[in-house]
């Protein structure tokens, strides 16, 4: 039976996700920003919490286990690199793991360079990615721990996987991240496209996520970094893209 998600804010700009297999019954947390907004939508949708799956150390996206272990008992998996910073881990994960959340399965994806543990769950059987703070619709996360090579190398592999993957990630950004992609690529009548939708959608109050990777690879201007015409319109044709990948995020952390 394909999954079922439910997709919520949390904080101030955080998403919180549950994903749900219908056949058993199993329930996981894709990251827990804070307890309350993920037992709402626990109640709204009457699924019982049996895992959390931790994305990254960030407190925005780790204060809510303890309150949510405590109360559920839920296991709480993490990645290895990062699971003594992450409170009350039961499993450590890394590339190429596996993870159960019933009959559901998620290949564990090592997506450093936002932190240098990152994990991206990747429910392949579900066309379904949770990318954290790796991947943003139409943008992606800051460099913190790691390196501009480390984080285009990891959404190089996000953009490897299926077109038609569904993307979950950890932040509603995408207005801001369009506006700043328009700069780059301002001819650009996909990402013009989205930015006609996304205000639609923000203006209806509803979600500018789940995103496609199809569509990130076309208007997401941190995965086209490796396009010739968007390295010369940085004034950086012919060169690395790495260059230009760097050189597109340190512009969107002066924007
Ligand atoms: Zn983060």
């Amino acid at each position: 039976m394909p999954a079922e998600t439910k997709l919520f804010r949390c904080l101030n700009d955080n998403y919180g996700v549950l994903i749900h297999d219908p056949a058993t019954g199993a329930t996981a947390a894709i990251d827990a920003p804070e307890a309350a907004p993920i037992e709402a939508a626990l109640k709204q949708t009457g699924w019982k919490l049996t895992d959390i799956l931790v994305t990254h150390h960030h407190g925005d996206h780790t204060g809510g286990i303890a309150a949510l272990k405590q109360k559920h008992q839920c296991r709480v998996v993490a990645p290895k690199a990062e699971a003594a910073k992450i409170p009350r881990v039961d499993e450590t994960v890394r590339e190429g793991d596996k993870v159960s959340v019933g009959k559901l399965s998620a290949n564990v994806i090592e997506t450093p360079g936002h932190t240098a543990g990152h994990i991206t769950y990747w429910f392949h059987g579900d066309k379904l990615a949770f990318a954290g703070d790796t991947l943003f619709s139409i943008g992606c996360g800051r460099v913190i721990e790691g390196t501009m090579e480390m984080m285009w190398m990891s959404l190089k592999k996000l953009r490897d996987l299926p077109g038609d993957t569904k993307v979950y990630c950890g932040h509603e950004y995408t207005l801001a991240n369009i506006k700043f992609a328009q700069t780059i690529e301002p001819d650009n009548a996909v990402l013009k496209a989205r930015a006609a939708e996304a205000a639609k959608q923000i203006a209806d109050g509803q979600w500018t996520i789940p995103t496609t990777l199809d569509e990130e690879k076309a208007a997401n201007p941190f995965l086209r970094a490796d396009v010739p015409s968007v390295a010369a319109s940085l004034g950086l044709a012919g060169k690395p893209a790495t260059q230009v990948f760097a050189e597109i995020r340190e512009r969107k952390n002066k924007f």
